[in-house]
């Protein structure tokens, strides 16, 4: 029996209308990038392979669109290696945004290192010192931003638009919206894009560490994040519908 071990074996199958996306997605990019004067539209770079394929259309188009990372403190060492590799391949890398090192140090104090797993508010607390408070300064005063959400990717994400609209918040691209998993791997594999070398252990999502595992065949692609909770509530908040 063949044990397909990386993640081009695992994942790589563009669907019949690859192309049309990819024209597609590549006239959101531009639009997005037109959507605001010069260094406020940003990328919001997860370091995962959708936002990688996302840095290098980016690159390819030579769009003025800057990436940024949110460094939660818990990342795994082989995520953060690919800021550096970013830059190498493409000259420029993401700004770093990092939670408020007192907040930090104060939640931990109290509540403990592994209090995620204790409640899905004591996560939701977590993250929202980690992610969605460094999110929001990333994107104070930008006028657009663009991410690597795919409906596919989970029933929280079904309906997820090409374009978010919301008043008083930077407009939210979504360009790889209609694209597949088999998409994504077929276009980083066909660009040889750099990516998460996790990605070829069985991690096709991946976040901080101890809120991401490894999945078995015939698991859901999103079940390795935060897997001890319900189906429905496994959102961190950073991609939460956003109200009009
Ligand atoms: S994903 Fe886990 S470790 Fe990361 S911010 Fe959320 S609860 Fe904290």
């Amino acid at each position: 029996m063949n044990f397909a071990t990386d993640a081009f074996s695992l994942y790589a199958r563009p669907s019949p209308t690859f192309a049309a996306k990819l024209a597609l997605s590549r006239e959101q990019l531009r639009a997005a990038a037109a959507h605001g004067p010069l260094g406020t539209v940003l990328l919001a770079n997860s370091l995962g392979a959708e936002d990688m394929v996302l840095t290098h259309l980016i690159a390819e188009l030579d769009l003025p669109i800057s990436g940024f990372v949110l460094d939660t403190g818990a990342l795994h060492a082989e995520t953060l290696a690919l800021i550096e590799r970013i830059a190498v391949r493409y000259g420029q890398a993401p700004q770093v945004f990092k939670p408020r090192a007192e907040a930090v140090i104060s939640f931990v104090s109290q509540h403990g290192e592994r209090s995620m797993y204790d409640s899905i508010a004591q996560r939701k607390a977590c993250c929202a010192l980690r992610k969605l408070e460094p999110l929001e300064r990333a994107l104070a005063g930008k006028t657009a931003w663009v991410t690597g959400l795919r409906r596919e990717q989970s029933d929280a994400r079904a309906e997820v638009p090409f374009v978010e609209h919301s008043p008083g918040k930077p407009t939210k691209f979504n360009p790889l919206a209609e694209w597949t998993q088999g998409d994504v791997w077929h276009f980083i594999q066909a660009n040889q894009v750099p990516y998460n070398p996790l990605h070829d252990q069985f991690y096709p999502s991946i976040g901080c560490q101890p809120c991401t595992r490894p999945i078995a065949a015939g698991e859901d692609i999103r079940a390795g994040r935060w897997w001890w909770e319900q189906e429905g509530s496994q959102e961190c908040g950073l991609h939460v519908k956003q109200e009009s």
